[in-house]
């Protein structure tokens, strides 16, 4: 065990000490507790190695059985709030404010943290450095799943460390594909994100218990001339399930299990929760279905991510994000339900990779005022906008007038109703009085000839595009034109903003409940968050 290794060991060994305790009363002593911890915390770094394995053994006597992790990918602050303010928003209809409510399980977690998410790269992170330091403990490059920065060294992850040393089943849920960055970081070790094929082969090689998601990426490699991940998967010994009917069927006999959503979407992907059709699964069934597959008398993991709410981020979709953030929570609700089955062997944690896309509550043109009513206008997302609509406007060169009818019809964006006076405020309370509350979808002539330019680009481009110009990637980044201004207007009517396409450096929350609690509160680093959870349950 190296220096860097042994104080990490040290420091987790401190952490078990009033994880001991037994979990209610925990509960109710979680500030001394906190305190305790940081005070031992600097006793133990001198502490043996030998005392600190007594306590690990310790630990394991009182380790959650059951720990549920939820990823919100790109979801941070800006997104929970938004959406929470949102879902007050549209149940007040704007009358009453001061009524707002937490109305997220996860927020009504007892112990909330905050994690700095930087990596090796940057101070805005990727998903798969990230996910290294949630999964392992440590810092790498963007990038980079589970290896050190000579990408010669693989670090194992919690994962792999409670189905090896604890016997625990465990379950990777994910609405983007199961190779993707945040779901491999549980069970690859790769110096690229991108090597899907070979991601693919340590998932199989995992023998984790339950996957389920969206579609393997490059199930058959980059040139296509490799043995089928699938077909390999059951030769390996895996269940590959590819309907609703069939995903439905399974049970805790069903033995190790991939399930492929049934209709996937863009990039095979789930559905984005807005695009879902009636009785179609969402995450939270997944989650439901996961905790009857994996649930054991030794005990399970589970790791869920909310893949999409960083996709509608990227592309600036608000609605998206928003409608995505609440799936997630909705699929925490299943694991609060369990945990109330069982209180005192459950720990479950949220928490966000990174933030994506600078999201924030509030906008030049609104100044102090919102209009997050006007979002509930949008019925489609980004990304089934540009497959469903853009894909045969740009097909059958469709006119603008055409398009607008969709628009309004969509994203209840309407042309300005004769010529409009626009001022910097022009969406605010004041110039608006008649529509004081719920603000207004009538388009500024300056918003309108946005929208116009933005068709005339879509309607141009070729799709082979490779470079933009510098004003073109600050209004359009490299999505649809005609989309992204959509997207942009109703945002900015609403009064939220976005200030990019990609990940910020912004903190993210780590809200948790069950045993081990009170080790998550307090500002850290997204490293701890490993280092917390490897504590609680006595691993090494
Ligand atoms: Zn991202």
């Amino acid at each position: 065990m190296n220096a860097k290794k042994l104080s990490a060991f040290l420091l987790a060994a401190a952490m078990m000490v009033p994880c001991a305790a037994p979990a209610q009363a925990a509960f109710a002593a979680e500030t001394t507790e906190t305190a305790d911890a940081a005070a031992v915390t600097e006793e133990a770094a001198e502490e043996t190695a030998e005392t600190a394995a007594d306590e690990a053994a310790t630990a394991t006597a009182t380790a959650p059985k059951y720990v549920f992790l939820f990823i919100g990918d790109g979801m941070s602050y800006p997104q929970i709030q938004t959406t929470n303010y949102y879902l007050n928003a549209i149940e007040d209809d704007g009358d009453d404010i001061l009524t707002s409510e937490s109305k997220l399980n996860m927020m009504n977690f007892p112990v909330a943290g905050s994690a700095q998410t930087y990596d090796s790269t940057s101070f805005c992170p990727d998903s798969a450095s990230t996910a290294t330091s949630i999964a392992t403990g440590h810092k790498t490059y963007s990038g980079t799943i589970n290896m050190d920065e000579t990408m010669q060294t693989p670090y194992e992850t919690i994962a792999e460390k409670v189905k090896e040393q604890l016997g625990y089943k465990v379950g990777i849920l994910s609405t983007v594909n199961l190779n993707h960055a945040t779901p491999a970081a549980f069970y690859a070790h790769q110096a690229s994100r991108s090597s899907y094929y070979e991601i693919g082969q340590e998932m199989i090689e995992s023998g984790f218990d339950y996957f389920a998601g969206g579609g393997l990426l490059s199930p058959t490699g980059e040139n296509e001339d490799q043995t089928d991940l699938y077909q390999l998967a059951e030769e390996a010994g895996y269940t590959v399930v590819k309907t609703k009917a069939e995903a439905e069927a399974l049970t805790a006999e069903s033995g190790k299990t991939i399930v492929i959503d049934e209709t996937l979407a863009d990039d095979d992907a789930m559905s984005y929760d807005m695009d879902l059709e009636e009785g179609e699964w969402a995450l939270a069934d997944y989650v439901e279905k996961g905790i009857e597959v994996l649930d054991n008398e030794t005990g399970f993991f589970m790791m869920v991510e909310g893949g999409k709410i960083d996709w509608a981020c990227h592309a600036n979709d608000a609605g998206a994000t928003i409608t995505d953030t609440v799936a997630l929570d909705e699929a925490v609700g299943k694991a609060v339900e369990f945990y109330n089955e069982h209180p005192d062997e459950t720990l479950i944690l949220v928490t966000g990779d990174h933030e994506t896309g600078g999201l924030t509550i509030g906008f030049a043109g609104t100044d102090y005022d919102t209009f997050l009513t006007n979002l509930t206008n949008q019925k489609i997302s980004y990304a089934k906008f540009d497959s469903d609509y853009v894909a045969g406007y740009k097909e059958n060169k469709t006119d603008f007038e055409t398009v607008m009818q969709d628009v309004t019809e969509l994203f209840g964006l309407q042309a300005p109703q004769g010529t409009t006076e626009t001022t910097n405020q022009a969406d605010s309370k004041d110039e608006h009085p008649e529509g004081e509350e719920s603000g207004t979808l009538v388009m500024t002539d300056y918003e309108y000839q946005k929208l116009q330019a933005a068709y005339e680009e879509t309607m141009s481009r070729t799709g082979e595009e490779e470079e933009f110009g510098q004003e073109e990637y600050v209004l359009y980044g490299s999505y649809e034109p005609l989309t992204v201004t959509i997207t942009h207007i109703l945002n900015n009517k609403s009064g939220i903003d976005f200030s990019s396409y990609a990940h910020t450096g912004l903190p993210v929350e780590v809200f948790a409940m069950g045993v081990g609690q009170e080790q998550f509160g307090g500002y850290y680093d997204n490293t701890d968050i490993y280092n917390k959870m490897a504590a609680i349950t006595g691993v090494q």
